[in-house]
């Protein structure tokens, strides 16, 4: 089968390489109907993460079940599943509590790699949702959006705990941070300050329910949210990036008894014990545990509610993924698309 290998920064290359396969009984494999880049892909891509030789990328995929393993009870081959970036048996204590991105028995689908032609899902009954049929092919976009932006910024909003009332700050005009706009409106915030700088991310978080833009960033785009909550701060932020000064700036521009909800992978973020502790917020955040959103998220698609597929500006085809990571590190898309 075909697959995204990453070599090394800046290397990413399509190859050949032995179809992926039922290895545990608990095991599926689909067909993924597409499969996307992924902004924790450019990690690796920049060499902020290392690599550990060739890599097989992704970790985002919704398609069509080729195979199940003989342990597999509740899919079936040819539903049409959507799963999440962690895979999850979805029975143990911290699954049931809705942390399913911290199972016991987790695999993440980054070290599996999805950017190919089949896809293993370990744990399959309790990582995939099916959808209710298959889908139309314009609905596929959102439903692969589903599988890790929607649900990440679904978790910061609410670890947030944004909703009716509130107002809600984003830092990150990333598709997460994106989504997490569109995820605050649909939980009923009354006001949404998205911080963005480029024109074009700023018109697409006003599309997906942002209602105003703050293009400062640090110490003064802390002042600017603060001058539109009366001084306060917002009640809720999402913080979609993991820097050092994104994470100060998510803190700074939450009012006290407010909560942030941290999604942004954290590269080198060390927080000052002292600023926190007069900070007053609230700390929510981590691996998004995507599952426990999936089927409220696949319902809201497919009754056409949300349009979360909107983040995809960029749909190549999957031999020229390294124009798509290229892309998306430069800036030039928000989230590309790879068609099979
Ligand atoms: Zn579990």
């Amino acid at each position: 089968m075909r697959a995204v290998i990453m070599h090394a920064p800046g290397d990413v290359r399509v190859e050949q390489i032995p179809d992926a396969s039922i290895v545990e009984p608990t095991d599926a494999v689909i067909r993924p109907a597409a499969v996307c880049v992924c902004g924790s892909d450019l990690w690796p891509y920049r060499g902020i993460e290392p690599l550990h030789g060739p890599t097989a990328m992704g970790h985002e995929y919704v398609g069509v079940v080729e195979q199940v393993g003989d342990a597999v009870r509740e899919i079936e081959v040819g539903d049409f599943v959507v799963g999440s970036f962690v895979a999850s048996d979805n029975t143990c204590d911290i699954c049931r509590a809705g942390y399913q991105s911290r199972c016991v028995h987790q695999v993440m689908m980054g070290s599996v790699g999805t950017q190919s032609e089949l896809v293993r899902v370990p744990h399959a009954d309790g990582t995939l949702v099916r959808t209710p049929g298959m889908p139309e092919p314009d609905l596929i976009p959102s439903l692969l959006a589903a599988s890790d932006v929607l649900g990440t910024g679904w978790f910061a909003a609410v670890a947030a705990e944004a909703g009716p009332g509130k107002t809600v700050a984003v830092v990150g005009d990333g598709a997460v941070g994106l989504l997490g706009v569109l995820a605050a409106r649909e939980l009923g915030a009354e006001r949404i300050i998205a911080m963005s700088r480029h024109a074009d991310r700023q018109a697409l978080a006003r599309e997906l329910g942002a209602t105003d833009i703050v293009e400062e960033r640090g110490a003064a785009g802390v002042e600017r949210i603060k001058e539109l909550t009366d001084g306060l701060g917002a009640h809720s932020t999402i913080e979609a990036v993991g820097t050092q000064e994104a994470m100060e700036q998510a803190i700074g521009a939450t009012r006290p008894g407010g909560h942030v909800g941290f999604v942004g992978v954290s590269h080198d973020v060390q927080l000052d014990g002292l600023g926190l502790f007069f900070s007053s917020v609230h700390l929510h955040g981590g691996p998004a545990p995507v599952r426990r959103f999936l089927p409220d998220l696949i319902d809201r698609i497919w009754r056409r509610e949300i349009d979360p597929g909107k983040v995809f500006d960029l749909t190549v085809p999957i031999e020229r993924a390294a124009e798509a990571y290229a892309a998306m590190d430069e800036r030039r898309a928000v989230k590309a698309m790879l068609t099979l």
